[in-house]
């Protein structure tokens, strides 16, 4: 864990929707974890409304590996993109054979003491949601209601057509797919079934964004945990939240473009950064 006071003066992000200056802030990167725990638990006292925003990094303890770490998904498959998945069968059939392997990764994760922790501030009405770009589901099983998990890059626990929004259970896609060798199109209108997430290139749920959005501009605490932070435009809600006037914390075992612009940064283990909060 590294230590350091810097003095980042200005950002600006490559994304119109959220460009513009910030203020000058001194972000803090804590220089050991039992500082880091008690700063926070300090802003945590002090913050009347917390939303969190969480990335791959709160579920690799639970098994879930996340996308840029080494043996990250990125360093073994290619993602397959949108416009690729709609123009070709054999990316189909290859996004769903990849999707039945991860099967068991998926069915066997249980929330780790990152989630319990955002949980446990959800039941006492510190946080009113959580904003999610995992499509995990983990949250929901840690006690979120489903309303209360905005999730910006979709669910990848079912799936839906892509033509329709049908929605349809990820057993019922295997069962066509062994039965045929082919990934099924919907039974209404004929468009491709993909699992509930959104692919690179694919359109943000208007929704989520749009919830997200008011999320961050009103809360006085926002709480980045476990992402890259590279990811737009989802990675535009630290800069969003902080420009409204909110505190801003990152927590993410190595550095973020996002840190200057911090009030807290924790370079350290979720699990370890959290757990204290739920008595481990
Ligand atoms: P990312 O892989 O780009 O970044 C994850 C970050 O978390 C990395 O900086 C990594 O160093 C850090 N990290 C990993 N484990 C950690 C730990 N235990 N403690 C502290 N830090 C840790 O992920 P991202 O920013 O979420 O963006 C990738 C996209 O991939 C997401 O939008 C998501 O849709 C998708 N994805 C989701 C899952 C999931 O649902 N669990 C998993 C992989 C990818």
């Amino acid at each position: 864990m590294s230590c350091l006071f810097s003095d980042g003066s200005k950002w600006q992000s490559g994304c119109g929707m959220f460009a513009r200056f910030g203020p000058r802030i001194v972000s803090v990167i804590t220089s050991d974890i039992r500082s880091g725990v008690e700063q926070l638990g300090d802003m945590i006292a002090a913050a009347s409304v917390i939303v969190p925003f969480t990335g791959a990094g709160i579920s690799t303890e639970c098994g879930i590996p996340d996308f840029r770490s080494p043996g990250g998904l990125w360093s073994r498959h290619r993602p397959i993109p949108f416009d690729e998945f709609v123009a070709s069968a054999e990316a189909r059939e290859e996004a769903w054979r990849r999707r039945f392997a991860m099967e068991p990764t998926f069915a066997a994760a249980k929330p780790g003491r990152g989630h319990r922790a955002l949980a446990s501030l959800y039941k006492v009405g510190k946080i009113p949601a959580v904003v999610t770009q995992n499509i995990d589901n983990l949250h929901q099983l840690s006690g979120f209601a489903e309303d209360h998990v905005v999730e910006l890059h979709g669910n990848t626990t079912y799936a839906r057509c892509i033509g329709c929004s049908q929605a349809y259970d990820l057993k019922w896609v295997r069962e066509c797919f062994d039965a045929s060798g082919c990934a099924p199109d919907c039974t209404i209108c004929a468009e491709p079934v993909k699992t509930a997430t959104i692919s690179f290139g694919q359109a943000m749920p208007d929704e989520a964004m749009r919830r997200a959005t008011d999320l961050a501009q009103q809360c006085d605490l926002f709480i980045a945990i476990g992402s890259s932070l590279v990811v737009w435009p989802a990675a535009g809600f630290p800069m969003l939240a902080k420009n409204s006037g909110a505190r801003l914390v990152i927590i993410n075992n190595e550095p973020t473009e996002q840190d200057d612009i911090a009030d807290l940064v924790i370079r350290h283990d979720i699990g370890e950064t959290l757990g204290p909060f739920v008595g481990n």
